[in-house]
């Protein structure tokens, strides 16, 4: 039958080919990979995807043309940060499940702020005086922890220019998990009695090589497309006056080098050779098992934060980025099984309120993030005759914790009282939309089943960054448009807003023979990891928030 079928197929394509039709129509059908390629793209949101994608001619214009593309993918939920984006990504759960709900917790037991992925228990291999992080904080599993437990062959590997784009990823159990340490080249988390030669091992080599790339040559970025410098210009932001133009002034410091070397297509060159690398090493994709490689790209996000989205920064990086990624899916190509791609971001954003308001975006401006808190406190103070400052933040002031006098949780009355407070002070203020209080949101239905995530409330949206004990007291969602940070020296632009510009991004799978075509109603980045269980055969947890959508096939 399977024989009958497959001649059936032959002659289809040969008259496929009599007939011009392209062969890969032809050759459509469900995947069945033995890798697995999971690549995110940091703060790659669906407007940047939509204006570059008709000059997108390499790896990223492939997938676009020949995959399954859908333009409106959902981060659903509101506090749309790095870290629980990636976390919503291979785990089929949004953030109020995942448990990573921001970049930074306070911890208003002990006063102390919290990273995301932060594990005293464990130090990093290159350097143990550096904090340690580790999946310890990510509270569900992965796609690749379900398959390891059915496929116990299956190798899952993970890179990054963040540890908590490699870590959140990855998951738990892991065969690698390798992101970027500045000065150093890729590194991992020790844990006691580990040694972390052993665990720097399948990097060593390329570490040794990027250093000795730099030594002899520093990168330096100019234009590879020469067409973005139509996009340059003067701008003043935060009082700095600035020309968005390549290449860069030249650094006066060893630091301010290495920070420019961070934020250019450098870090996402060298973390697509680290996955190349790991992938040929261990021959991922090669044998009976399906093994799996998370990439995310950090560089998009860390030019979107320093230049902006829309100048000639971003334009150069994507392109490179395009062309980079062609190189990167031959390589994964090479594996002898079949290779499923799949391209998604953690979070979206948009660019820095002053080119916004010079393109006639009257509502963009900015909330200048710890002079605005220092505001709200004083008015509390003086309101209720305090003599210290009841909110406090761990990370941005969307998230904001209620302490007492001791920068810890108040008795429950007193909490109360200073909540009321705050949310009727918030609620009055103009640059606020509405403010959240954790219990409330703690407490809330879901909305209706087969609601699109486009469609939720805000409230909907800040229901799925709610987490006890880790989600501030009150959650803030800002006016659209406005920026909820002052600019730097090195700092435009941010993300974080329940807004759908922060929310959308575009997901794609992709496969040789994958049908080509764009799915335009939206889906959910919690969807990916039940699309890969179904396409490989794995059982995944019940209780996910994410479905299965088929891919040339039923799940
Ligand atoms: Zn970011």
């Amino acid at each position: 039958m399977r024989i009958l079928t497959r001649i059936a197929a032959l002659s289809a394509l040969a008259a496929a080919a009599l007939l011009t039709v392209p062969a890969r129509a032809a050759a459509a059908g469900k995947p069945d990979p033995k890798l697995v390629v999971v690549i995110s793209i940091d703060q790659f949101s669906a407007s940047l995807f939509e204006e570059y994608r008709g000059s997108f001619k390499g790896g990223l214009g492939r997938l676009a043309r020949e995959g399954v593309v859908y333009p409106s993918g959902y981060q659903s939920h509101g506090m749309t940060e790095t870290c629980p984006g990636h976390s919503t990504l291979l785990t089929g759960k949004s953030p109020n499940r995942t448990g990573v709900t921001s970049n930074d917790f306070y911890d208003t037991t002990t006063g102390a702020k919290v990273y995301c992925m932060g594990d005293p228990s464990v130090v990093l291999a290159h350097d143990a005086a550096e904090p340690g992080v580790s999946p310890r904080n990510l509270m569900t599993s992965t796609y690749g922890e379900w398959l390891k437990a059915v496929s116990p062959k299956s190798r899952v590997y993970a890179v990054s220019g963040k540890d908590r784009g490699a870590i959140n990823m990855a998951g738990h159990g892991a065969d690698g998990v390798f992101w970027l340490a500045a000065g150093f080249g890729f590194t991992t988390w020790v844990e006691p009695g580990q040694d972390p030669k052993a665990r720097l091992a399948p990097v060593a080599e390329l570490n040794a090589k990027l250093r000795a790339d730099l030594a002899k040559k520093p990168f330096v970025w100019t234009y590879d497309n020469k067409r973005c410098a139509a996009r340059e210009a003067d701008y003043v932001t935060g009082g700095r006056a600035w020309r968005a133009a390549l290449p860069l002034p030249k650094a006066e410091n060893p630091a301010d080098a290495m920070r420019d070397l961070v934020a250019s297509p450098w870090t996402d060159r060298v973390t697509l050779e680290a996955a190349e690398s790991l992938r040929e090493q261990f021959g991922l994709g090669d044998g009976d098992a399906v093994d799996v490689l998370t990439v995310s790209l950090s560089a998009t996000d860390f030019i979107g934060h320093r230049f902006g989205s829309r100048g000639p920064e971003m334009c150069d990086h994507l392109l490179r980025l395009d062309d980079r990624l062609e190189t990167f899916l031959k390589r994964m190509e090479k594996a002898k099984g079949e290779v499923l791609v799949v391209l998604a971001a953690d979070h979206g954003g948009s660019d820095f309120p002053e080119r916004l308001k010079e393109e006639g975006y009257a509502e963009a401006g900015r909330v200048p993030g710890a002079t605005w808190l220092k505001g709200v406190n004083a008015e509390l103070r003086q309101g209720l005759g305090l003599d210290f400052d009841p909110l406090v933040q761990a990370g941005g002031i969307n998230s904001l914790y209620i302490v007492g006098a001791d920068r810890k949780a108040p008795a429950p009355l007193e909490r109360a009282r200073l909540a009321k407070a705050a949310l009727a002070l918030l609620a009055a203020r103009p640059e606020v939309y509405e403010a959240d209080e954790i219990n409330a949101l703690l407490t809330a239905q879901p909305p209706p089943k087969g609601t699109s995530p486009d469609e939720y409330s805000v409230r909907e949206r800040q229901r799925l960054s709610a987490y006890p004990g880790r989600s501030g007291d009150i959650l803030i969602a800002f006016q659209p448009g406005l920026t909820a940070a002052s600019a730097g020296p090195s700092y435009v632009a941010s993300h974080g807003s329940p807004w759908n510009y922060d929310r959308r991004i575009p997901i794609i799978f992709w496969w040789k023979g994958a049908p080509a075509r764009d799915r335009v109603l939206p889906i959910e980045s919690v969807d990916i990891a039940p699309t890969l269980a179904g396409v490989t055969h794995v059982t995944p947890p019940t209780d996910l928030d994410g479905v299965c959508r088929p891919l040339g096939g039923a799940c």
